[in-house]
C-alpha cells in the first residue's frame, strides 16, 4: 500500500491523530529533505567500504534531518532488569556482578536493575554493583511511588527510572488511578528524587495505547515542573510499529526539552527497527538487554541493535563500544539462562557470516562487501564460506586449495568440485562424511587412479583440523579458527 494513500493509517492505534498541528509546527514537517545526503556523517567509514560502485547516497543510509540522533545516542542496558522478567532467568548475585562488569567492559552507558524493593536479596545485589566502581551509571527501575523511591535512593544508585501505566487497560486493571493522580504523584517523587542529587526518568508503561492528549500533558509537566532528566516511551506490549514511533517520538520532541528515552518489547519483532526510528525522531536513549531476554519474548536486543546503528555510522559506533567484547556477553548471558544462541542471531548466531551459494561465494571472495553489510572483524568474527553442498562453487574449493597451498590446476579443481556436488545431492554432506572413504565409493576407484584425488584428501583432512579448533595454517600464517558446524570454509581468516 502506498504510505501517501494511507495516511488514517499513520495514528496512534487508538484513532487519536498522530500528529497534532498544534504540537507539530509546520516547518517541522518535510524539513528533513533540506539536509538529505549529510545523513549526519553516517554515510562515511564502513558503510562507504561495503559501496563499490560509491552512489552519493546510501539507500541504507538513516534519514538526515536535524531530529536524527542515529549518531548521538546512549544505551540503557536491561540485562539485569528487563533481562531477570525472562522466564528463564535467576540471576544469584556472582551472575549479576559478571553480567555487570561485562556490559560496563562493553561500553554501554547506563546499566539498569530490578527495583530493590522487590526482595530482600534485591536490594543487596543493588548496593553491591553500585560499590563495584563500573564506569557505566547504575540506575534502577522503580514504580512512580514513594515508597519505592525512598528505598532505591538509599542504595547507592545513580538515578531511578520511576514508571505507571497510562494506558486506559492499565489503569482501570491495574493501579486504578486517574490521570491527574497519576500526574501529582509523578510530581512528588520526582522533587524528592531531585533533592537526592540523582537522576531521574519519568516514563509512562504501555505508551502507545495511551491517549496522546493525556501522555502529552503529564511529559510537559514532569519536564517543565519537574525538571526529569528523561522522559519514556514503552511499547510495553510490543504493539507499535516503526511509522507510529517516530510520529509520537517527534510529537513529544517537541514538547520537552529533556532527553527521550524508548523501551520497545519485541513481540512482533519491530524492536530494533522501532529502536531505530525512535532515534531518527529525536530520541537520545534506548533499552536493551543481552539477546533481547525480556517478558515474554523480551525486548531491543544489544547485539541486534549494534549491529543496526554500526551501518549507519561506523566510526560512532565503533567508539563507543568493544564490539569484540559482544560475544563473550551473550555467552555469559546465554549460560547463566540455559539458552543457546539462536541460528539466525545478528551478527553472532552461527551462520550470520556464512556465505553458501557458489555465486555468493565467488563475489565474497572477491570482494566481501558484496554480500556483507557488517564486517565480521568488527566484532572478532570470522566469516566462513560453506564448503560440502551441491551449491558449493568452485572458487570456494579454490580459495581452500590455495589456503592450504597445495598446487592443482583449475581443471583438477572443478572435477573435484564435481564430485562434492554429486555427493551433495545424494544427502546432506558433514565434512566428516567427506573424510570417509566410503562416502566416495562411487567415485573412489575413478578417484584413485587421479592426483586430484590425493588432493582432495589432503583438503578434507585439514579441513577437517580447522573445523575441530585445530590451529591452522591460512594464507601462509597461523590462527586460531573456530568450528562451524562441522563444514565450512575459513575464509579471509580474521583480517
Ligand atoms: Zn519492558
Amino acid at each position: 500500500m502506498c504510505p501517501t494513500c494511507d495516511a488514517s493509517q499513520q495514528g496512534v492505534p487508538n484513532g487519536t491523530p498522530a500528529i497534532p498541528t498544534s504540537q507539530n509546527p509546520p516547518a517541522i514537517n518535510g524539513t528533513s529533505s533540506a539536509s538529505n545526503g549529510l545523513t549526519n556523517g553516517s554515510g562515511s567509514g564502513h558503510a562507504q567500504e561495503h559501496t563499490p560502485h560509491n552512489p552519493r547516497r546510501q539507500p541504507f543510509a538513516s534519514v538526515g534531518d536535524y531530529l536524527s540522533n542515529v549518531s548521538n545516542f546512549s544505551i540503557i542496558e536491561s540485562t539485569l532488569r528487563e533481562g531477570e522478567q525472562f522466564a528463564n532467568a535467576f540471576f544469584d548475585t556472582d551472575t549479576k556482578v559478571r553480567i555487570a562488569k561485562a556490559l560496563d567492559a562493553f561500553g554501554v552507558e547506563y546499566i539498569e536493575l530490578t527495583n530493590p524493593t522487590s526482595s530482600e536479596q534485591s536490594r543487596k545485589d543493588c548496593e553491591i554493583i553500585c560499590k563495584l566502581g563500573l564506569k557505566a551509571k547504575i540506575l534502577t527501575h522503580v514504580r512512580c511511588h514513594m515508597d519505592d523511591a525512598k528505598l532505591a535512593v538509599e542504595t547507592g544508585v545513580d538515578g531511578l527510572d520511576l514508571v505507571i501505566g497510562t494506558s486506559p487497560q492499565l489503569m482501570q486493571h491495574s493501579h486504578g488511578k486517574t490521570m491527574d493522580y497519576i500526574r501529582e504523584t509523578a510530581l512528588e517523587v520526582i522533587s524528592f528524587v531531585k533533592s537526592k542529587g540523582l537522576e531521574v526518568r519519568f516514563s509512562s508503561e504501555d505508551s502507545f495505547r495511551s491517549d496522546l492528549v493525556d501522555l502529552l500533558n503529564i511529559y510537559s509537566a514532569v519536564d517543565r515542573i519537574g525538571g526529569v532528566n528523561r522522559v519514556g516511551i514503552a511499547d510495553t506490549i510490543g504493539v507499535a510499529n516503526p511509522r507510529q514511533v517516530y510520529d509520537l517520538v517527534r510529537t513529544l520532541r517537541g514538547c520537552v526539552h529533556c532527553d527521550i528515552e524508548t523501551h520497545m518489547h519485541n513481540d512482533t519483532g519491530c524492536a530494533i527497527a522501532n529502536s531505530l526510528c525512535a532515534l531518527e525522531a529525536g530520541a537520545t536513549h534506548v533499552d536493551t538487554s543481552v539477546l533481547g531476554i525480556g517478558e515474554r519474548n523480551g525486548i531491543t536486543p544489544l547485539g541486534g541493535f549494534v549491529a543496526r546503528m554500526l551501518t549507519l555510522d561506523r566510526d560512532y559506533v565503533r567508539s563507543k563500544y568493544d564490539l569484540a567484547k559482544l560475544k563473550p556477553l551473550e555467552d555469559l548471558v546465554a549460560s547463566a539462562v540455559e539458552i543457546n544462541i539462536p541460528f539466525n542471531n545478528p551478527v553472532t548466531g552461527f551462520c550470520a557470516f556464512t556465505h553458501k551459494a557458489g555465486i555468493h561465494a565467488k563475489a565474497i571472495l572477491a570482494n566481501p562487501t558484496t554480500y556483507e553489510i557488517i564486517n565480521p572483524a568488527d566484532f572478532g568474527m570470522t566469516r566462513y564460506v560453506h564448503f560440502a553442498s551441491r551449491l558449493t562453487g568452485w572458487n570456494a574449493i579454490k580459495s581452500r586449495v590455495e589456503q592450504l597451498g597445495l598446487v592443482m590446476t583449475d581443471s583438477q579443481i572443478k572435477q573435484c568440485t564435481a564430485k562434492i556436488k554429486a555427493m551433495a545431492d545424494v544427502r546432506h554432506l558433514a565434512i566428516e562424511d567427506i573424510d570417509k572413504k566410503h562416502q566416495f565409493q562411487v567415485k573412489e576407484q575413478e578417484m584413485a587412479a587421479e592426483p586430484e584425488a590425493r588432493e582432495l584428501d589432503h583438503v578434507v583432512e585439514e579441513q577437517t583440523k580447522v573445523l575441530n579448533g585445530v590451529v591452522g595454517e591460512v594464507d601462509g600464517r597461523e590462527e586460531k579458527v573456530e568450528a562451524l558446524n562441522g563444514e565450512g570454509v575459513v575464509v579471509n581468516g580474521t583480517a
